[in-house]
């Protein structure tokens, strides 16, 4: 059959490797110049990293497996990643149990509920449950509502901003799960891996791989319209550098976000976008980040994860990514911290530019590290991107599984990350569906 894969990120990718391996023609459309999506390269002056920070945990078995397969395993390096958590303007160690007992913001008593309640999440069976609930009601009934105040409230208003009272404890108990099992370690405690070089060499590899096999990748090219009518088979719109575009496939998966879907789909195809959205809501609902990063002469903190609680100081988190891998050979010598902002997709932020952007970042970073001067600073950037994370909302939960049952006969399909019901946004998981799809494709 002859298959189109709209998104040239790592879902569409790999699906496009799943597609070829079960003897089916496959062309990539993907909209910007290079392919990889939120996992693609920047180019930071003096080297080349991902454009966003990007980590494997050990029990990252699909990313492991696929960098095995792709030859990359010697290209894997693991690091202790180290967390800290800024109080007050100081900042402690979030390490090991030493750490937290000396902990200033919690007493003995709030440490002793915090703990047992963390016991408790790591026995959660059902986490589909917890759609109905908000993460602020759960987290408040599991750890107390002052524990809650104190520890938990500032970390969502970081993370989720005007969604910090809506968001479902479905997804906190998604990112709290990910993070106990790094740090009980199916491989070395704590630790975090990372590719030398970043995913650029991931995605050279991939494509390198999908185009030996007879793959057509079409970079810089948009899809502008799906239309499903009149059947058998999906009319799809692009405009690339041959200018605009009609060709009909058997079938065509789209990777983006449901509602760009939504906004490009004509007939039986949206239709099936609308379903779509229907039954995985969080698809409608999408956080964006806006996150500035510093190339820097010095370090500013030793820790990979700096989270914040600091009511006066707007960011998600401070992420010094030097720490995590060898500057010399992979950033030219030079420190990388990411300033990440979370904000919902509509924020107007978006619409700014770096210049009037930029300032209000590095005045932040100064909040927390006052001695952070100018002359530290060797280039400064952004990266933006308003649909990134698939948000479920409390109350609003999928009504149907993940995947369909039998195989994906329609002529149009939506394989996205919305379709991760009970999951935070990884590339584990994004290879997970990918594997889970490829047992639905029809035969040729
Ligand atoms: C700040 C940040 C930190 C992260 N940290 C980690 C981490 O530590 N570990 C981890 O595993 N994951 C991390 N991730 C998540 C990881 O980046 C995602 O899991 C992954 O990129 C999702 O891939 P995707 O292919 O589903 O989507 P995307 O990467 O968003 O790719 C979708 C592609 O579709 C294209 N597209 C959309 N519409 C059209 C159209 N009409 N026509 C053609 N093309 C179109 C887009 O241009 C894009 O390239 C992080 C993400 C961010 C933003």
């Amino acid at each position: 059959m002859r298959c189109a894969v709209i998104g040239g990120g790592l879902l569409g990718l790999q699906l496009a490797r799943k597609l070829l391996a079960k003897g089916h023609q496959v062309h990539i459309f993907e909209a910007s110049p290079f392919v990889g999506g939120l996992s693609a390269p920047r180019d930071y002056g003096s080297f080349v990293h991902d454009r966003f920070y990007h980590v494997i945990l050990p029990q990252d078995l699909e990313t492991l497996a696929l960098i095995d397969e792709l030859g990359l395993s010697d290209r894997l390096r693991w690091s202790k990643a180290r967390t800290g958590y800024s109080y007050n303007k100081r900042i402690h160690p979030m390490n090991g149990i030493l750490d937290y007992l000396f902990f200033p913001a919690l007493g003995f008593f709030q440490k002793l509920r915090l703990g047992l309640g963390l016991r408790k999440v790591r026995g959660i069976q059902d986490p589909g449950a917890l759609y109905d609930q908000s993460a602020k009601d759960w987290l408040t009934e599991l750890f107390g509502p002052q524990i809650y105040q104190r520890f938990w409230a500032p970390l969502l208003r970081a993370k989720f901003g005007a969604y910090a009272d809506k968001v479902a404890a479905v997804f906190l108990h998604a990112t709290m799960q990910r993070l106990l099992a790094a740090r009980s370690g199916l491989a070395e405690k704590d630790s975090f891996g990372h590719l030398q070089g970043g995913y650029a060499i991931l995605f050279r590899a991939l494509t390198q791989d999908l185009e030996s096999k007879g793959a057509s990748i079409h970079l810089s090219t948009p899809i502008q319209a799906i239309q499903e009518d009149p059947s058998p088979g999906c009319n799809l719109t692009s405009h690339g550098p041959l200018g605009l575009q009609t060709q009909t496939f058997d079938q065509v998966y789209f990777t983006g976000p449901t509602e760009t879907a939504l906004s490009l789909a004509q007939g039986k195809a949206r239709l099936h976008a609308q379903e779509t959205l229907n039954a995985h809501p969080s698809g409608g609902t999408y956080l964006g980040v806006l996150c500035a990063h510093l190339v820097l002469k010095k370090s500013l903190s030793p820790y990979y994860i700096l989270n914040l609680d600091e009511p006066d100081v707007d960011l998600t988190g401070v992420i010094e990514f030097s720490n995590l891998c060898d500057r010399e050979a992979e950033l030219a010598g030079n420190h990388l911290v990411f300033l990440p902002r979370y904000l919902p997709s509509d924020d107007p932020s978006f619409a700014k530019s770096d210049d009037e952007l930029l300032p209000g970042f590095l005045t932040q970073a100064q909040k927390l590290f006052p001695s952070l001067q100018d002359k530290d600073i060797v280039s400064m950037g952004l990266e933006r991107a308003p649909r990134v994370q698939p948000l479920p909302i409390a109350g609003n939960p999928p009504t149907q599984d993940e995947l369909p049952k039998g195989s994906f006969r329609r002529p149009f399909q939506i394989l996205n990350t919305s379709l991760l019901a009970c999951a935070t946004l990884n590339n584990n998981e994004v290879l997970g569906l990918c594997k889970k799809s490829a047992a639905l494709f029809p035969s040729p």
